[in-house]
């Protein structure tokens, strides 16, 4: 990652160094370039306004200026002035020619009387204009070259300067003056300074290019750092409101589920599958306080989460402190004792609460293929996920006090007739499609407003709930008990074959002879019931038809005396339609 970095950071000034190496490569072309022409440019200049000094110095000892050019004729003092010359001036040659380019006198004898026949001569000096060249000479072709510099290097090469002067006589040009001067030093001085000027004006233009270069590269690379970081919070930003969206969709979800589920354990197979969706990094696991409240039960597990069958509420600091308790997330932490066995990933126990009451526990831990991070980031939706499974169990549990309050009878706990009808219509029906039995024995307290009347109702009240204990034990697997109301009571035994059920029957009503209920310290006297047994779908198959024949059976019991069990059709084949009269109190009320 380093190295990535820093190759795209090294990418990112390439264009800046290109730039400073493309600067410090002109730099030197025009170093190499420009100072020897701008030097040659210059002294071509210079010595052109110099020779015109020269040659006025010169015409000022001339008695006639015209004369010595156009007669070639000198004077002893011409003469002698023009032989100081090179030793009085950067001139080291002079040379005067007429207007034919006919050398009439030069510092050089030999050269007197030799034509200067080259094309410039007529075009340009001939014409008045002055004319310069610039010529590299071994040092012995320099005159007086000692005089001028002692110390001269005799192998090198020498900057010569030939000027061409044209004199002119009342605007006539009637000759020139050549001057050659030696500007060997002065041109390498020149260009020493010029090169230099240059190195520095070149260094400071690169110089300021790169930087410009470099700020303007820092500018852009910011600006697209932004742009990209801009981006990122913007995508971030609509990521975590898509995501915000589906949560708040999974959580309506969630809690429309939950408000209609029917009982807890539907409850639970609801959570654990939206749970799976909405907290993807945590396993988690529902615990929920049984009856007793003394322990909690494990209910539910999503994500590969795991709960223990039972845990107690001092095993879970969450449920001790009463809040929500995080692992992991301090610089001192405790286990709690249900997430035993522990591999030091970080968890939540979150206390379930409804109307202020803890009623369980839920536990997310995060999951082995999620990062904390991930896991730390959910822990809000985590709580809201939690208050909604609060309500719902607590609206279950409302439901289901209400169903047991509208179902049950409040004295003797057993279902009431309202239950029993609706219970047996479906078993009725389970038992149409199945074709198995369905007994219907219908009970009933004999003497039993005698009992009252002897023992107050109170009593009364204790020996139809113990009563009822009887007839809800005698009950198993599909069997039902219910009060049908007063002393009356119900019980629906599927399956099973006649010869069984009057003998659990009659087993039943002699527990009942049997029973000896403690009332106000003291033991009340017995009681006895009466029992009428139907069949289905041995007789009637509809369930008002079947009711009234174990009605009939049970007063045929009553008729025979009591504490005894008729099944109808077995010994009566049809009971009269007038309702005989019951006998009097007998057994053990009649023991009284
Ligand atoms: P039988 O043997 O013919 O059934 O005589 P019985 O006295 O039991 O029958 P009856 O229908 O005349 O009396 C029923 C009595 O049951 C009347 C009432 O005092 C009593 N009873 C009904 N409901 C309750 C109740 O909830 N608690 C108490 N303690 N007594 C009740
Ligand atoms: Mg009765
Ligand atoms: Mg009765």
């Amino acid at each position: 990652m380093w190295v990535l970095e820093k190759l795209r950071s090294g990418l990112r000034a390439a264009p800046v160094a290109v730039l400073f190496v493309a600067c410090v490569g002109l730099s030197y072309w025009g170093y190499l370039q420009l100072p020897p022409r701008a030097v040659n440019y210059l002294l071509s200049h210079d010595y052109v306004t110099q020779a015109e000094l020269w040659k006025r110095r010169v015409l000022a000892h001339f008695d006639d200026v015209a004369r010595p050019l156009t007669e070639a004729q000198l004077s002893l003092d011409e003469i002698n002035y023009l032989k100081r010359v090179p030793d009085a001036s950067d001139i080291y040659r002079i040379k005067l020619f007429d207007l034919e380019g006919t050398i009439i006198w030069s510092s050089r004898n030999r050269e007197i009387g030799s034509v200067n026949d080259k094309a410039y001569f007529k075009e340009v000096v001939a014409k008045g204009q002055t004319y310069v060249q610039r010529e590299e000479k071994d040092a012995k072709e320099i005159d007086g070259l000692a005089i001028h510099s002692l110390f001269t290097n005799m192998d090198e090469k020498h900057i010569v300067y030939e000027v061409y002067v044209p004199v002119l006589e009342r605007g006539t040009v009637v000759g020139a003056i050549e001057f050659y001067t030696n500007a060997t030093t002065l041109h390498q001085l020149t260009l020493r300074r010029m090169q230099i000027a240059f190195a520095a004006v070149a260094g400071i233009i690169t110089l300021l290019l790169t930087i410009t270069a470099w700020i303007s590269s820092r500018a852009s690379q910011y600006q697209v750092k932004m742009a990209k970081r801009q981006t990122a919070e913007e995508r971030e930003f609509v990521e975590k409101q898509m995501q915000l969206a589906r949560e708040v969709q999974l959580l309506g979800d969630l809690n429309e589920w939950l408000q209609s589920s029917q009982s807890l354990s539907e409850l639970f197979d609801m959570v654990a599958r939206f749970m799976s969706h909405l907290l993807p990094d945590a396993e988690g696991s529902i615990y929920v306080y049984s009856n007793s409240r003394d322990v909690l039960d494990g209910c539910a597990a999503w994500n590969g989460g795991e709960y223990k069958p039972h845990i107690h509420p001092e095993d879970c600091w969450g449920l001790r402190r009463g809040r929500t308790y995080e692992f992991g997330r301090h610089e001192v932490n405790f286990c709690c004792d249900h997430a035993e066995p522990h591999d030091d990933r970080p968890y939540y126990c979150f206390p379930i609460l409804a109307h202020g009451e803890t009623v369980g526990l839920m536990n997310l831990r995060r999951r082995m293929t999620s990062s904390n991070k991930d896991f730390y980031k959910c822990k809000k939706l985590a709580q809201m996920c939690a208050e909604q499974i609060s309500m719902a169990i607590a609206n279950v549990r409302m439901r289901d006090q209400l169903q047991e309050q509208s179902t049950r009878d409040p004295l003797t706990g057993l279902f009431n007739r309202r239950y029993m009808l609706d219970r047996l219509r479906r078993l009725l029906n389970a038992a149409k499609a199945k074709g198995d039995k369905v007994y219907m024995i219908y009970l009933d307290v004999d003497h039993f407003k005698k009992f009252n009347d002897n023992h107050g109702h109170d009593a009364g009240d204790s020996v139809l709930s113990e009563v009822a204990s009887c007839l809800q034990d005698a009950c198993d697997g599909e069997d039902v008990a219910c009060r049908m109301g007063g002393e009356e009571f119900m019980l629906i035994w599927p399956g099973s074959d006649l010869k069984t059920v009057e003998a659990r029957a009659n087993k039943l009503r002699e527990k009942v002879e049997a029973m000896r209920v403690l009332y106000q310290e003291k033991h009340l006297p017995t009681v006895t019931i009466s029992a009428g047994v139907a069949c289905f779908p041995d007789n009637e198959r509809d369930i008002q038809a079947l009711l009234r024949q174990a009605d009939e059976a049970l007063y045929a019991a009553k008729d025979g005396g009591r504490n005894q069990v008729r099944i109808y059709g077995k010994t009566q084949a049809k009971l009269p339609a007038t309702k005989p009269k019951p006998v009097p109190p007998s057994s053990s009320l009649a023991a009284e």
